[in-house]
């Protein structure tokens, strides 16, 4: 049987009607015309207020969210935990833009950060920058332009936020991630995360960097902060993903002609994101990191580099990541014979939920197979059940 073969394991903690769910689902949004389709009245329906939460709730936000709130997550979180794998609550609220969002933004961010300091169950938190500050100020800041004096304060603001959220998780003894976001702000946010990880990182990675190997400049990025590290007596802490913007980085970088910053082939990522695998786990002494990720080959890949350098398979510095929802068969599996596991979580309010299960039905969608994956592990299991 393979790494990730076992739908016995995968499914434990799944009842008839939740497969059955996640089956209707999983069919629909292979479709990609249906998609389209939905996700459009979807918006609309949120727009001119239509009452179909309930729908929501009970269908794509049951598969893809913990709960509304902390509390609301609590079952999902037990139930992940039955399997030993680690929640990470993500604070979905998306496209706020007022000062006042930000600072409850925020706030709600350090409620996570309290939580996981109480709970083994939840071994990381997460922020989304632009959770707390606004996107254009991120873009004014990576392009390096000049702020006017009310865009100072907003930066000084931004930058207080920040320290804040690190401060708390580091003596919270939490480690954080900070999730990365479209090109043209990346810059500001790498510049600000890098000054964390000096302060913060002295003893060991609280604070964790995410890098997007679909960028073209990634691998030259990671020797570059590990230099640094070294030069200035600090831990890395780095969560590896392919990227979540591809289309829209194409499409700017055509659009503005400016050089391309992300690969235009598949195997041009997949290709870089395991050349960053084998360099963290070649630095491993340093560098603390997380394998966020979906894709069976990446993930078996790590644990051969695991065997390969005779590392523990529950080691610490060495973690895997999936969305809740998606991949189980790779999250129950590894967690099975003893990696470290965790999921990112969603919750928020169902309304402001809605931009990231759009995306998540969108990627779905367009990954070719993946899907297919995903259908094909559910009628296996639906069927094993039928017959025992
Ligand atoms: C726990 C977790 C945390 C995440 N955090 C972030 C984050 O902070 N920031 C972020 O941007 N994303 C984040 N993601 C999403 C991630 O970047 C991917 O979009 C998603 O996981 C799909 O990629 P995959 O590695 O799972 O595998 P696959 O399904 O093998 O790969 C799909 C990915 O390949 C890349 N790709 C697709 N087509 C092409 C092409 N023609 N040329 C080059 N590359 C291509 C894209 O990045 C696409 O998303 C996170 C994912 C997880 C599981």
């Amino acid at each position: 049987m393979g790494l990730f073969d076992d739908n016995k394991v995968t499914y434990a903690d799944k009842s008839d009607n939740d497969l059955n769910r996640a089956f209707f689902l999983f069919r629909i949004i292979s479709q990609p015309f249906i998609t389209k389709i939905l996700t459009f009245l979807l918006k609309m329906s949120i727009k001119i207020g239509l009452p179909i939460k309930g729908i929501i709730k009970a269908t794509i936000y049951k598969q893809f969210c913990g709960g509304t709130t902390i509390e609301g997550s609590q079952e999902t979180i037990d139930n992940l935990w039955k399997s030993r794998i680690g929640t990470i609550l993500n604070f979905s609220s998306e496209g706020k833009e007022t000062k006042e969002d930000f600072i409850s933004t925020k706030q709600e961010i350090i409620k996570t950060i309290k939580k996981a300091s109480q709970s083994e169950k939840i071994p990381f938190a997460v922020f989304k920058p632009t959770g707390i500050t606004a996107f254009s100020l991120l873009e004014k800041l990576s392009k390096n332009q000049s702020l006017n004096e009310q865009e100072q304060e907003k930066n000084q603001e931004f930058r207080n936020r920040i320290k804040e959220i690190c401060k708390t998780a580091f003596e919270l003894k939490v480690p954080l991630f900070i999730d990365a976001e479209e090109s043209w702000i990346q810059t500001a946010i790498d510049e600000i995360v890098m000054e964390m990880m000096r302060k913060f990182n002295r003893e060991k990675a609280w604070i964790f960097n995410t890098i997007q190997l679909y960028r073209n400049d990634r691998i030259a990025y990671l020797k570059e902060i590990l230099m640094d590290a070294k030069n200035n007596n600090y831990f890395v802490g780095l969560k590896l993903v392919r990227g979540a913007y591809h289309g829209q980085e194409i499409e700017r970088a055509d659009r503005l002609k400016y050089p391309c910053p992300v690969h235009r082939k598949k195997e041009d990522t997949d290709k870089d994101f395991n050349l960053a695998q084998k360099f963290c786990v070649e630095n491993i002494d340093r560098i603390s990191f997380c394998s966020a990720t979906h894709n069976e080959e990446s993930s078996a890949y790590l644990t051969e580099l695991i065997t390969l350098h005779k590392l523990n398979k529950n080691d610490k510095r060495i973690i895997f990541s999936q969305l809740l929802g998606m991949s189980d068969h790779i999250s129950y599996n590894l967690a099975k014979q003893g990696y470290y596991i965790t999921k990112y979580v969603p919750y928020g309010p169902v309304k402001d939920v809605i931009p990231y299960l759009i995306r998540r039905a969108e990627e779905n969608t367009s990954i070719a197979g993946q899907m297919n994956r995903e259908l094909s592990n559910i009628i296996k299991e639906k069927k094993r059940r039928k017959y025992i």
